[in-house]
């Protein structure tokens, strides 16, 4: 293209060169430099296509192993949130009901993580696709796990809480079975021993010998401890917590103070017949948030088959609770 050429010269008759004009020479030039560049970058990537680069060849080999290590990681994460479902399960069908704990929202199972910002740097990456549902997925596996590890806590907190309960609320005889006694009055309605009218007993009246260990019926802090000028006679009331006492009424003997811890089994004092009483016996009642309830509810354990039916089918006459009107009945 840029060889010599010739012409006749048809004045001379003789052969001449022909002589480019600058701008000419600029075109070709041009248009000969752009060619070996396209020339210069095909041979490039045809040349790598088929010899790679050292560095080329590790960074396939590296690409491949990612590749497989992903693989393997989206298994293992199916199998990790298999385990969290199941926990998930077992925690709302089993260790909540049991504790009567309401199962979490699926709002509050369910709140994802913010990913955008990540994901945005993800767009450097040729397949970025693979890497942001690995990511997702592990940031919603990271979520269930702090959500399900407060509702374990939650659970763990209820379980000792419902241990101390246990330990706390009134479920024992307070006379043992191996001392002799005999149920005098049942828990409702009865004829008053004094006024003969028809009146509300809070509690059970246990007949015995004076003298005989009163026990307390569940671990609890002493709150009353003296004679009771509305007729119990010398009486103790225990605090259980959770919205339970127990009072102990026409003791003989008083063996605790205001504010002593007691535990379940405990002497509280005596049996014997002061205040208003006919005969020596003890006033065992039992209530929850002030209300008086049935004792007989509270250790059918230690009762026989025969006390039990006897004072269950006396109660059921009744209408439940009820709110004391004072401290007038025995
Ligand atoms: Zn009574």
């Amino acid at each position: 293209m840029l060889g010599k050429r010739y012409y006749i010269n048809p004045e001379t008759l003789r052969y001449e060169r022909v002589r480019l004009s600058s701008r000419q020479l600029v075109r070709y030039l041009g248009i000969f430099s752009f060619g070996l560049i396209i020339l210069a970058i095909l041979m490039r990537y045809g040349f790598e296509r088929v010899f790679p680069t050292p560095r080329q060849i590790i960074y396939q080999k590296e690409n491949s192993v990612l590749r497989s290590e992903y693989a393997a990681l989206n298994s293992d994460l199916l199998e990790v949130e298999a385990q969290l479902s199941d926990l998930r399960n077992r925690d709302d069908r089993f260790y909540r009901a049991i504790l009567s704990l309401d199962p979490v929202p699926n709002s509050i199972r369910g709140a994802g993580t913010g990913g955008s910002e990540r994901d945005q740097h993800l767009l450097a990456i040729r397949e970025p696709g693979m890497v942001r549902d690995v990511s997702h997925r592990i940031d919603n596996i990271s979520n269930r796990v702090k959500i399900q590890s407060i509702s374990l806590e939650n659970v763990y907190e209820e379980a000792l809480n419902a241990q101390h309960f246990l330990a706390c609320k009134p479920s024992i005889n307070p006379i043992s079975p191996a001392d002799p006694y005999w149920l005098t009055s049942t828990y409702g309605y009865r004829k008053d021993p004094f006024t003969k009218k028809r009146t509300a007993h809070h509690g059970i009246d246990m007949a015995g010998r004076v003298g005989t260990d009163i026990h307390c019926t569940g671990a609890g802090i002493v709150s009353f401890a003296r004679i009771n000028k509305y007729g119990y006679g010398k009486e103790v009331v225990v605090d259980h917590g959770f919205g339970y006492t127990s009072r102990y009424a026409h003791l003989d003997e008083i063996y605790v103070e205001v504010g002593q811890k007691i535990d379940r089994g405990e002497l509280v004092g005596t049996l014997g017949s002061t205040g208003r009483s006919t005969g020596p016996h003890l006033h065992y009642e039992i209530r929850k948030d002030n209300i008086a309830v049935n004792p007989t509810y509270f250790f059918y354990e230690n009762l026989s088959s025969q006390e039990y039916n006897m004072l269950a089918s006396r109660a059921s006459e009744q209408q439940g609770p009820y709110r004391p009107v004072g401290y007038s009945q025995k």
